[in-house]
Formats: C-alpha cells, sequence, structure tokens
C-alpha cells in the first residue's frame, strides 16, 4: 500500500545518525504491517534495516536475537544440539498465517512490538524468558522481560521515541525440553490458541505460556510437574472466562476449551504420561 502521508524516509547506520523523535515518527522494520494499512498520522518513516545488527548471536550466556531478524532467518538457523529448544523455532515460524513473502520481510521485533495475540514470536520468546533490549531516545538502554512488554493486543511498553534493539534468550532455557500446541479455525488461519510448556531437565520445574487464546501472554511456573486437575484449576484462576480474547479468529467458550485440552496434552507429553 503507498502510504501517501510519508514525506521523509531516515535511513540511519549507526546509532548516531539515528534522528531524534517527533510527533509522526514510526520505525519501519519489515513493513509487513505498516504497508498492510493506511497509516494515515505517518509523515516520517526511521528504517532500521541499515544498522546492520547481526541477526543472530550465540554464546555461553544464550541467543541474542536482533529485533531486525527475519523470520525467515531464524526459521533457517541451526544450533548445539545441547539446546533441546530450539525445535520451538520452527513451529512458532510456522505458525504465522502468512506466506513465503511475509516470512522473507517480517522480522521478531516487528512482530513483538505489534503485540497482536496471535505473535507466534512473542510466544516464542516469552517461552523461553526473553529479555528485550530497548534503547531509549537520551542515547542509554533498559531492559524489560518480554513478559511485561506485551500489555494489550497493539500495546507495548515501548514509550515515544524508544526502539526495540534485541531479545536475549538465556541458555538455561533453551536448555529446557518444549512441547507445543497450535490451533486455528482454519488450515491456515490466524493462531486461536497457541500454548508452549517447558520443563527444566534436571530439577523439573515446569512452565506453561499461554497465548493467542488471550489478549496478552499469560506465563504459570510449577516447582514440580502439577497433577492433571491442579493445572486445570490454576488456569481456571489465571484466566476467567471473560479474560478469553474474542474475535472472527475464535469465541473466547471455544479458546478456553482448546486452552485447557492443550494445557493437559502438554502437560502429559511433558511428564512421560500418556493422556486420559
Ligand atoms: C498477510 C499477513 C499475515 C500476517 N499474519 C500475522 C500473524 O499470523 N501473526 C501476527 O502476529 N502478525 C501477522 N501479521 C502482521 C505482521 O506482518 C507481523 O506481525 C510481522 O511480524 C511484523 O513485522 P515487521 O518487521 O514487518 O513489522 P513492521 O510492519 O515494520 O512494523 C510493525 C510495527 O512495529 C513497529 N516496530 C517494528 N520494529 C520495531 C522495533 N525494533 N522497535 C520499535 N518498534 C518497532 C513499527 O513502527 C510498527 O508500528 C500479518 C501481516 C500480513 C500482511
Amino acid at each position: 500500500m503507498d502510504l501517501n502521508t510519508v514525506t521523509e524516509v531516515a535511513r540511519p547506520r549507526r546509532r548516531a545518525d539515528v534522528p531524534a523523535w517527533r510527533a509522526g515518527d514510526a520505525w519501519l522494520a519489515g513493513g509487513t504491517w505498516l504497508f498492510s494499512e493506511p497509516q494515515p498520522g505517518i509523515g516520517r518513516l526511521i528504517d532500521i534495516a541499515e544498522l546492520g545488527w547481526p541477526a543472530l548471536q550465540i554464546s555461553e550466556q544464550g541467543l541474542r536475537m536482533a529485533a531486525t531478524c527475519r523470520i525467515a532467518e531464524l526459521d533457517a538457523a541451526t544450533f548445539a544440539s545441547a539446546w533441546i529448544a530450539t525445535p520451538l523455532f520452527n513451529q512458532c515460524c510456522r505458525s504465522f498465517l502468512a506466506s513465503f513473502k511475509i516470512w522473507n520481510m517480517a522480522t521478531v521485533g516487528g512482530n513483538v512490538c505489534m503485540a497482536l495475540p496471535a505473535g507466534p514470536m512473542i510466544a516464542l520468546t516469552v517461552a523461553l524468558e526473553g529479555m528485550c533490549t530497548i534503547w531509549t531516545p537520551d542515547g542509554n538502554k533498559r531492559r524489560i522481560a518480554i513478559k511485561d512488554f506485551v500489555l494489550a493486543p497493539q500495546r507495548n511498553a515501548l514509550k515515544p521515541g524508544e526502539l526495540l534493539r534485541a531479545i536475549d534468550l538465556p541458555a538455561s532455557a533453551l536448555r529446557r525440553r518444549t512441547a507445543f500446541r497450535q490451533i486455528s479455525l482454519s488450515p491456515l488461519g490466524r493462531s486461536a490458541a497457541l500454548l508452549i510448556g517447558t520443563r527444566d531437565p534436571e530439577r523439573g520445574a515446569f512452565t506453561i505460556t499461554i497465548t493467542a487464546a488471550t489478549p496478552r501472554p499469560v506465563q504459570l511456573a510449577f516447582a514440580d510437574m502439577p497433577a492433571s486437575a491442579a493445572l486445570g484449576e490454576r488456569i481456571e484462576a489465571a484466566i476467567p472466562i471473560g479474560q478469553y480474547y474474542n474475535d472472527v479468529h475464535g469465541s473466547p467458550a471455544w479458546r478456553r476449551h482448546m486452552t485447557l485440552h492443550f494445557a493437559e496434552q502438554i502437560r502429559c507429553e511433558l511428564a512421560g504420561e500418556n493422556p486420559a
């Protein structure tokens, strides 16, 4: 779509060249959402693609994903076998309601900043305990857990002029066992429920992350694997029926049903039990 209110595009190559933020500015990442609908309030785009951030950086501490890492780059990456959680990357990349054209342009940071309930990069990074690094307009940076970054559909924790720089996934989370479940109303539809379970292979701690069924991610942590009833009760207490998301991609009642059903499947998979 032609954004006919845009009169200027800035293409900084380093932080010092990023122009001072002003009303009507928007960061441009892959542009897959920005150019998909009218943006009457935007006068200038600040393209972050040429800041040259390495897409993926592996260290002993874990994995740093640049905000500008494209979905296709993440999907194609390979990692050390000790990081047994990394099959989640492909599972989440393939949970977009999107073709290869979107995959090759859309970025991890753009998906997270959109803060849509069906944002699969949100599900991935919340499940793996991601920490965001944010550049602030005064030249400094701040850090915030990704689970606190997504506030509501299309609302995130960034203040005007702040830029999401990267998301760090700790090695301890990447070494967890994982189980993934996702459903849409139609075969290639937008996710109506996307749940990820992780389990610490040494201590047995279990975490379940619920996305797409709720307006923002819900994460529940257990010191040990809970019994079926205890897991269901915790979910019911955390998400009353009125707090399930309601849009054309699924009713709250169906989303609640699928959330409880998938949570139990995930519990059984990570406990090594057969579902009842
Ligand atoms: C056909 C189609 C299917 C789609 N399917 C899905 C889907 O299934 N799930 C889903 O969640 N989304 C979906 N989207 C929406 C969107 O394409 C994705 O969320 C995508 O990941 C956005 O990434 P982007 O890099 O293209 O962001 P852009 O379009 O460039 O930016 C999106 C927003 O985030 C801001 N932004 C981007 N990067 C940063 C940053 N680093 N710091 C601060 N702000 C930033 C921009 O200013 C803008 O407001 C779809 C879009 C289309 C057109």
